[in-house]
């Protein structure tokens, strides 16, 4: 007898496929209505105007099908309209679509909580507020951590990303595009040196040392409410930290009273093999931030925290219309059961395994490959300028431009990352077979031949 796992259903087959100039006559239309209503501040790295995505694969109005290695920046985790999703998602449709759950509570927030008690780090008691996006999820943490300390310090580590509200846009590394002219900034907010292994060549107990050094001088550790950290920081260029650094950044937190906040918006929910990135590191942070890739494409966002932590906040403090909304909780839910019943964390751990080694052969054959990084199905690549690997390491933005256009010429969708925009990352969903990044591999491959010619 042999066990028969249901294969996934998906509605589009599972493989590139360009049938016109990319991007295609369509898209071309679509993007002269959108020039005309959207602003550029939004803006669309492959304008290329999507009518359809399953698994891995995004379909676009010319027919023009691309292998996805954004997973529309590592939300559609479990897979483009995975079909558990869909179902539970139109289900709660059909039965309820809005309550607001401070009138009126409704089960699939509270679940949610739940699950989020259950697989985030840490076994003790824990509570949940759900909202709408992963900048509110930074607000409403760094919020939270305000009341329980009563202190307003905020700090953050270099290449950050926490998003584009007021508050958030403080938080990032980059003023351009994030905050450029869009002042007065929210204060508080103070940046410290990070880990870098690739660049500060520093062991973690080094890293933490200097990280640690600086706040302490810069503002000091009793005006400090939290430390928010990205485990692997996203946009930054997936910056893993060296061993050890973390752990020491959260010992300082505790003996000093600051809260450790780990921001997993990008890293979290079984992206990188296990449920949370911190559980990598044995963190376990006091308060932690989920967004991205929570509820398969459907808008949620939760903050997680130590009950004593997320109690001090005031009745009526928290909350928000749309927050906790039934429909993308239920899809939510939906995804946890996903990330067991399609073991989805070793998934994760195939699609790194193929991506590591893949790109350590490319390493080998291309100079410009200076670093390969990243854990479970959130890999990048660091592109320098030739002959600097060894040396000053200077980043080449425009190889890691070069491939990603040619990428899009044939069929692939890949998405650059970091301070310099010299890394290109990949953020699959967990649904991609091991054939069609072999075949991602070889367009990149392609690319970075021509480069070198
Ligand atoms: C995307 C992201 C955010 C912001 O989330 P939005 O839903 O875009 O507001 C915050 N932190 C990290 C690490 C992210 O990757």
């Amino acid at each position: 007898m042999t066990d028969t796992i249901d294969a996934p259903v998906y509605t589009v087959p599972q493989e590139r496929k360009v049938v016109t100039a990319i991007p295609g006559p369509r898209s071309k239309e679509l993007h002269e209505r959108r020039l005309a209503v959207v602003p550029p501040g939004v803006t669309a790295a492959l304008p290329v105007y999507v009518a359809k995505a399953s698994g891995a694969v995004l379909v676009d109005v010319d027919g023009n099908q691309f292998i996805d290695l954004g997973a529309g920046i590592g939300v559609t985790t479990v897979g483009h309209a995975n079909a558990a999703v869909v179902e539970a998602a139109t289900a709660q449709l059909q039965d309820l679509t809005h309550t607001l759950f401070t009138v009126t509570p409704y089960e699939e927030y509270v679940r949610v909580a739940e699950l989020l008690a259950e697989h985030t780090p840490g076994d003790f008691a824990k509570r949940t507020v759900l909202v709408n996006s992963g900048a509110e999820a930074v607000e409403n943490g760094v919020k939270i951590a305000r009341k329980f300390t009563g202190r307003n310090g905020v700090a953050v580590l270099d290449h950050a990303y926490h998003g584009r509200t007021n508050l958030t846009m403080a938080m990032n590394f980059k003023a351009a595009p994030y905050a450029t002219g869009f002042g007065p900034l929210a204060g508080d907010v103070y940046r410290a040196p990070n880990s870098y292994p690739y660049h500060d060549g520093l062991s973690g107990a080094e890293a933490a040392a200097r990280t640690i050094n600086y706040l302490e001088k810069t503002v000091g550790a009793a005006d400090l409410a939290c430390l928010v950290v990205e485990p692997i920081q996203g946009e930054g260029g997936f910056v893993v930290p060296a061993e050890g650094y973390l752990p020491a950044l959260q010992a300082w937190c505790t003996e000093k009273g600051i809260v450790f906040i780990a921001d997993e918006i990008q890293s979290g929910m079984a992206r990188t093999g296990e449920y949370f990135a911190s559980t990598h590191f044995g963190l376990v942070p006091d308060m932690v931030l989920s967004a991205k890739g929570i509820a398969g494409g459907l808008p949620l966002a939760g903050v997680t925290g130590r009950a004593e932590i997320m109690d001090s906040a005031q009745p009526g403090g928290l909350g928000g219309t749309f927050g906790g909304n039934p429909v993308a909780a239920a899809a939510a839910v939906a995804v946890f059961e996903q990330i067991e019943s399609a073991s989805l964390l070793a998934e994760a751990d195939r699609i790194g395994a193929t991506l590591l080694a893949g790109l350590t052969a490319l390493q080998e054959k291309y100079d410009v490959i200076g670093d390969v990084r990243g854990r479970g199905a959130m890999i990048a690549i660091e592109l320098v300028e030739p002959g600097t690997a060894s040396t000053t390491k200077t980043p080449h933005a425009e190889a890691v431009n070069a491939i990603v256009a040619h990428c899009a010429q044939n069929g692939v969708l890949a998405l650059n990352a970091g301070t310099y925009g010299n890394v290109l990352r990949f953020l699959p969903s967990l649904a991609i077979s091991d054939e069609l990044l072999l075949d991602a591999l070889s367009v990149i491959d392609e690319a970075l031949a021509q480069l070198s010619a």
